[in-house]
């Protein structure tokens, strides 16, 4: 950041706040604090017939990888469109959502996931620039030592082992406790 969002001057320095016990940019025209806090990242384990929706990455970072579909959520918009549009712009399927599944905190990249279990009613995929091949894979079928992101990693290892287990309950998973 270079310049204070809320009056435009370039005085920006790095301090904590009288109130504070962390080191923030704060603005010396303003008085403004700039917060950084973690995004949130959203995205589906989508069913089809027993099998589950991978895409592999065609853009950085993890270009080549296979990734459950996700992205950042946009401003105005909940987790749960959030996560449906992700799933269409990645592999152009338009999916329902039935639950949240996993809550995953990547600590040292300030990101947290949601990952909804959702269903596909058909396979009707489509490749693009984000997602150079698509498929859909059994617990066999995954190619788990080509998994993007230790998120979507976990998510998939607690759909498997939790088939057969309670339907309510939710993942919850970090980087820092693994
Ligand atoms: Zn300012």
């Amino acid at each position: 950041m270079n310049y204070c969002s809320h009056c435009g001057s370039d005085q920006l320095i790095q301090k904590i706040p009288k109130t504070e016990t962390e080191v923030r940019t704060v603005c010396q025209n303003c008085e403004t604090v700039h917060y950084i806090n973690p995004n949130m990242v959203v995205g589906c384990i989508v069913e089809n017939k027993g099998q589950i929706l991978l895409a592999k990455r065609g853009i950085e970072p993890r270009k080549g990888f296979w990734n459950l579909p996700c992205g950042f959520l946009e401003m105005n918009e909940n987790v749960e469109d959030g996560a449906i549009r992700e799933v269409y712009e990645e592999t152009g399927l338009k999916v329902s959502i039935s639950r949240l599944h996993t809550l995953y905190n990547v600590v040292h990249s300030g990101q947290v996931y949601l990952i909804f279990l959702a269903k596909a009613s058909n396979r009707d995929f489509t490749t693009n620039i984000e997602s150079t091949e698509i498929g859909f894979f059994s617990e066999e079928q995954i190619p788990w030592d080509e998994i993007a992101f230790s998120a979507n990693t976990f998510a998939l290892k607690k759909y498997f082992e939790n088939k057969s287990g309670r339907p309510e309950n939710v993942h919850l998973g970090s980087t820092l406790n693994k």
